[in-house]
């Protein structure tokens, strides 16, 4: 069985085909976003989703987010007492959708399609790989997020040609792709956007706002009482969310302590303010937007399609503003956060299906130039540590590129090849990917002939081969011994690691939810509710403890429905 999974920055969804099309698989809760949050209890047990959401309110340092803008570095997130890689954060969020799809089809599933931004490089990708090995899936094929988009609208099925351009505003990204769809073909032509603008930068300001307007500073307030801003935070995330369908909301100001009660001071919002403190973040999308298009050499008339990705598309000025633009409504038929994993699952499907397959090539682009690093006789002086680019960015692959180079000094037998990634003249700027060596160089005058061939894979993998012209010496390396890359001993290593840690069976899962959920209101309620508050969960850790199902499913709905009227983040 295969699905497709959607694995982003915020939230993370698994779907499959169904002979009725693609649908989303919902988690032990019940929901089909499962936040990409890991976090690690008390107890050593580990949780995913919302319930490491509701931990990292109390217990932040026991939590870990955001995670994916690390995917391909060596930077270490600690969790608790442990400390983890972006890959093996990434793979607990996998494995917590396997066994969510596996309980909802009722079989194994092995083989998984995961979306990755288009810009991801190809350390990225293997990384993403990596993560969904070490969730124990075989990952069938790694797709950009905008490509599995198109597909979901179906624009791969289409007899003419489209060019489609997808807007993609998550929690803490923005990509604009544009795609071209000839001959049952998707292209992506360009891909621009900004690795630091999305929904979290509307509810910043959100909230930032709500503290100026009590002459409070948000950096110093921050810095003095950060529980009170991560409150604030969770509270403008909400209003935010009101405001998309709402005329106005209303906030409530948490105290020091980050608690906020029935008696919490509430600030009203309307959307007009809304809408003018956040304008020129909105305006910031304009740029990648422009960029896109030029790259792709198209104008704004030829895009046929706009197409709305990300949950922070449902804010309506991001619509109104592209059709102001483009002159068209955007699509938006599709959940624009159900998007990109429903087409993923569907392009799971025609993986599988060997026949479908054939019948839709999907391209994708190279995000990134790649090149190797060269000298130049500048002025009579031969320097080094230039870039000198193979295939550029926004090529479209799969694609192999050649270029010949000559060896610099006489009976220069050996050439060392260093690969980097990256839009600079020079090395410096760039991001070092990999080096090797060619030797056995024919011994002779400088200006040998050296042939240096780039092949990047639907994948993203690149492999690079140099042969020494009249010699037959070739080298070659696809690029996976680089330090960010973990090697077969290291995956298993990682693997064991991951398996130490302890995961309640799904039913428990939604337990441990409601627990934690009951803890944080704890924390903010006081007098007779607070004592009621008590009794039920300790009712509830009685059943829980007694093993007694249907104790335990009587006394957690009691004490969901006393939550439910007593917390005060709920309206
Ligand atoms: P990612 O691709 O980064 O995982 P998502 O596509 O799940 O992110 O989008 C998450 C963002 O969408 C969050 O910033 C959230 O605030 C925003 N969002 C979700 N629903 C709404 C809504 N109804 N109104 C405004 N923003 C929303
Ligand atoms: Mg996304």
């Amino acid at each position: 069985m295969i699905v497709g999974i959607d694995l982003g920055t915020t939230n993370s969804l698994v779907a499959w085909l169904t002979p009725n099309g693609p649908e989303l698989i919902p988690n032990s809760l019940g929901e089909y976003l499962t936040p990409s949050a890991v976090g690690i209890d008390r107890d050593g047990q580990l949780l995913v989703g919302r319930a490491a959401k509701e931990l990292q309110v109390v217990a932040p340092e026991r939590c870990a987010t955001v995670f994916k803008r690390l995917m391909g570095t060596d930077r270490k997130v600690s969790v608790a007492d442990k400390t983890f890689r972006a890959e093996e954060l990434s793979s607990l969020v996998l494995k917590s959708l396997k066994a969510d799809a596996e309980k909802h089809i009722g079989q194994e599933v092995t083989e998984a399609v995961i979306t990755v931004p288009a810009y991801f490089s190809d350390l990225q990708r293997k990384a993403t790989i990596h993560a969904g090995q070490l969730a124990g899936f075989n990952v069938r094929r790694i797709i950009n997020e905008p490509t599995a988009a198109a597909i979901a609208y179906g624009l791969h099925e289409l007899q003419k040609e489209r060019v489609a351009l997808v807007f993609d505003l998550g929690g803490g990204t923005f990509d604009v792709s544009i795609l071209d769809q000839f001959e049952s073909t998707l292209e992506i032509k360009a891909s621009a956007g900004e690795i630091f603008l999305g929904g979290e930068d509307f509810t910043r300001t959100l909230a930032s706002q709500i503290l100026a307007a009590k002459g409070m500073n948000f950096e110093h307030t921050e810095t003095r009482h950060p529980q009170l801003v991560s409150r604030l935070i969770h509270e403008c995330e909400k209003a935010k969310r009101r405001l998309t369908t709402g005329e106005d909301a209303s906030v409530k100001f948490p105290d020091t302590d980050g608690l906020v009660s029935e008696s919490s001071e509430s600030v009203t919002v309307s959307r007009t303010d809304f809408l003018r403190w956040t304008e020129s973040l909105l305006a910031k999308t304009r740029l990648p937007l422009q960029r896109a298009m030029s790259d792709a050499g198209l104008t704004r008339a030829q895009i046929e399609d706009v197409i709305l990705v990300g949950g922070a598309t449902r804010m309506p000025q991001i619509a109104a503003m592209l059709k102001e633009i483009f002159g068209r409504e955007p699509l938006c038929q599709l959940d624009p956060d159900h998007v990109v994993a429903l087409g993923a699952a569907i392009q799971g499907g025609l993986v599988h299906l060997d026949s479908a397959v054939t019948e839709m090539v999907v391209t994708d682009i190279c995000p990134f130039t790649l090149g190797v690093e060269v000298s130049k006789d500048i002025a009579g002086t031969n320097r080094g540590g230039y870039f000198s680019p193979l295939i550029s960015r926004n090529t479209t692959i799969p694609v192999s590129r050649m270029e010949t180079f000559c060896t610099t000094t006489a009976n220069q037998s050996t050439v060392k090849i260093r690969v980097f990634q990256g839009e600079g003249r020079r090395i410096d700027d760039n991001l070092f990917l990999a080096e090797f060596e060619l030797k056995g160089i024919p011994r002779g005058p400088a200006g040998q002939v050296i042939t240096i061939r780039f092949t990047y894979d639907l994948n993203g993998v690149l492999e690079v081969e140099a042969a020494a012209d009249g010699s037959g010496s070739k080298a070659s390396c696809v690029i996976t011994h680089h330090a960010q890359n973990l090697s077969p001993e290291e995956l298993k290593r990682a693997i064991e690691k991951l398996q130490e840690l302890k995961v309640d069976p799904a039913e428990d899962q939604v337990n441990r939810h409601v627990l934690k959920w009951a803890d944080r209101v704890y924390r903010e309620l006081s007098g007779d509710a607070r004592r009621m508050l008590e009794m039920l969960i300790t009712g509830f850790e009685e059943a829980l403890a007694l093993q007694d199902p249907s104790a335990i499913e009587n006394h957690r709905t009691t004490l969901e429905q006393f939550l439910e009227s007593v917390d005060p983040s709920i309206e």
